[in-house]
C-alpha cells in the first residue's frame, strides 16, 4: 500500500481537485490511503474568522463560498457541507459571545477545513467511478495529548491504524474496498475534545500512517517536481534532486525551504519508510525520495539554501583564553533572551554566531554580552547553506571558495554542522543571490563538482 498526501494549495480550486482525484484514481491499484489538507488558504481563513468573532461579527463567507463554489462546480451535494458550516456558524457565535478563544475552541474551529475537503473529495471520487470513504483522523485512530495547537500524538495511535486499516491493504483488487481519504492536521485527546498537530501537520498524519501500516512509500504531492537544487526564484534552471536523506531535508528545512515538517519524518526515520515528494503537474517525474541512507555514494552536493536577514555577532575576549566556562556564560546570555543560534564558529579568543533578525532585542542582548567580551554586531547578513556530503568537504570548499575569490566574494565567516551534511557561509544580504547562483553553477553546471564527466 501507499499512502498519498496533498496539501492546501493541490486542493485550492475545482480543476486541482479534478487533478488530484484523477491521480488517486489512477492508483487504486496500489490501495492508497489519501490525506488531505485544509483546501487553498482555508486554515488561515478559520482563524481570521475567529478574530472577526472575537470583535463580535461572525461569518464563515470565505469558507462557505469557496466550499459551496466548489462542490458546485464539481457537481457534488452540499449536503455535508452545510452541516458542518452549521456547527461553524455555532462555534463562532460562542466565540462571538464569550469573546474568548482558547487553544481548546481554537484547535476545534480550526479542525473544519480538513473536515470539510476530506468530504468533497470522497464524495467527488465516488461520482467519478473511485469508491471512496472519508475519516475524521480520530475515526482513523488519531488520538493525541492534550497539548492544544500543537499536540503530540499517543503511541497507540500506530495500533489503532493497524485495527483499522489493514484489512483494506491486504484486500485484492477484486475487492474494491473505498478508498480511505483521511483529514490530516488533526485528532482527538483522551477526553474527546478536537486537537491539531500544528501548522503543516498534515504530514504527520501521512507518515505516521505511513509507518504504521509499513507503506512502500509516502507520497506527498506538490506543485513542484520534488526538493530542488536551489530556489528556482534565484536560479531558474534548478534541477531535481533525484535522492535525498532524512538529515539532509532536515537541514533544507531549518535553513529556508521546506519540503517536510522537520517532526513529521520522525515516524518515517524510525521504521525506514521512504517518503517520495511527488508534482501533481507532471505525475509521470519520479520526484525526490527521501531515505534513510544512501545507497551508492551520492554526488558531493544536494542542494543550496539561504536565508536573508540575519544577525551575526562577533565576540573577542582575551579572556576566554584557556578559560573554562566563557562558552556556557555567552550561550546563556542568549537562552534568557530567549534567541535561539543558527550558526556558530569559535576560536580560542573569539566567537561568531548567527541569529535570526525578526525576534531579537539587540540593544538588551549586547548590554548584557559586552560584560564578557567585545561585541560586534553586522546586521543584514546571509546564511547560504550547502547541504552536502560533508565526507567530501575538501573539494566542495575547493571549488566554492575558487569561483567566489573569482568574483572578488568574501565570505565572513563558515561553519560545517555537526549531523555530516552542511556546510554554512555568512555573507552580506546583497550578496547572497549571487553567491547562490554562482555556486550552484559551479556545482551543478555543464562539468561542475556533480556532473557525471567530473566524477
Ligand atoms: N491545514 C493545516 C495548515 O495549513 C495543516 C496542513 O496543511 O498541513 O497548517
Ligand atoms: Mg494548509
Amino acid at each position: 500500500m501507499i499512502v498519498m498526501k496533498f496539501g492546501g494549495s493541490s486542493l485550492a480550486n475545482a480543476e486541482r481537485i479534478r487533478r488530484v482525484a484523477a491521480i488517486i484514481g489512477g492508483m487504486v491499484e496500489k490501495r492508497p490511503v489519501v490525506v488531505l489538507s485544509a483546501m487553498g488558504d482555508t486554515t488561515d481563513d478559520l482563524l481570521t474568522a475567529a478574530d472577526t468573532a472575537l470583535k463580535g461579527i461572525v461569518s464563515v463567507d470565505a469558507v462557505e463560498k469557496l466550499h459551496k463554489e466548489t462542490a458546485g462546480l464539481l457537481g457534488v451535494p452540499f449536503t455535508e457541507i452545510d452541516f458542518l458550516l452549521d456547527e461553524l456558524r455555532t462555534l463562532l457565535t460562542g466565540v462571538s459571545m464569550l469573546k474568548e478563544l482558547t487553544p481548546r475552541s481554537r484547535d476545534y474551529l480550526v479542525s473544519f477545513g480538513e473536515r470539510l475537503s476530506v468530504r468533497l473529495m470522497a464524495s467527488y471520487l465516488d461520482s467519478q467511478g473511485v469508491r471512496a470513504k472519508f475519516y475524521d483522523a480520530w475515526d482513523a485512530g488519531f488520538v493525541s495529548d492534550s497539548n492544544y495547537t500543537s499536540a503530540d500524538l499517543l503511541p497507540e495511535t500506530w495500533a489503532n491504524i493497524r485495527r483499522i486499516f489493514t484489512s483494506y491493504c491486504q484486500s485484492r483488487s477484486e475487492d474494491v474496498l473505498p478508498v480511505p481519504v483521511i483529514t490530516g492536521f488533526i485528532a482527538k485527546d483522551s477526553n474527546g475534545f478536537i486537537t491539531t498537530l500544528g501548522r503543516g501537520g498534515s504530514d504527520l498524519t501521512a507518515t505516521v500512517i505511513g509507518a504504521a501500516l509499513d507503506a512502500g512509500e509516502v507520497q506527498t504531492w506538490k506543485d513542484v517536481d520534488g526538493i530542488l537544487t536551489t530556489d528556482p526564484r534565484i536560479v531558474p534552471s534548478a534541477r531535481t534532486v533525484p535522492v535525498a536523506t532524512y538529515d539532509e531535508v532536515a537541514e533544507l528545512a531549518y535553513f529556508g525551504s521546506q519540503v517536510l515538517h522537520p517532526r513529521s519524518m520522525l515516524p518515517c526515520i524510525q521504521t525506514g519508510t521512504p517518503v517520495r515528494v511527488k508534482n501533481s503537474y507532471n505525475v509521470d517525474a519520479p520526484g525526490s525520495l527521501i531515505v534513510t541512507k544512501h545507497e551508492k555514494t551520492p554526488d558531493p552536493v544536494r542542494a543550496i539554501t539561504s536565508k536573508k536577514n540575519v544577525i551575526l555577532i562577533d565576540l573577542v575576549s582575551t579572556r576566554m583564553l584557556g578559560q573554562y566556562g566563557f562558552l556556557a556564560k555567552v550561550f546563556d546570555i542568549f537562552a534568557r533572551h530567549c534567541i535561539s543560534i543558527d550558526v556558530v564558529a569559535t576560536s580560542e579568543v573569539s566567537v561568531s554566531l548567527t541569529v535570526d533578525f525578526k525576534r531579537v532585542n539587540l540593544p538588551a542582548l549586547q548590554k548584557d554580552l559586552e560584560e564578557y567580551a567585545d561585541v560586534e554586531i553586522k546586521n543584514d547578513m546571509a546564511i547560504v547553506t550547502v547541504i552536502c556530503d560533508v565526507r567530501q568537504s575538501s573539494s566542495i570548499l575547493a571549488a566554492s571558495f575558487e569561483v567566489l575569490a573569482a568574483n572578488n566574494i568574501n565570505i565572513q565567516m563558515i561553519s560545517q554542522g555537526a549531523s555530516k551534511v552542511n556546510i554554512s557561509m555568512i555573507c552580506g544580504s546583497s550578496e547572497s543571490d549571487t553567491v547562490v547562483r554562482l555556486l550552484h553553477e559551479r556545482y551543478f553546471g555543464e562539468g561542475g563538482l556533480c556532473s557525471p564527466k567530473s566524477r
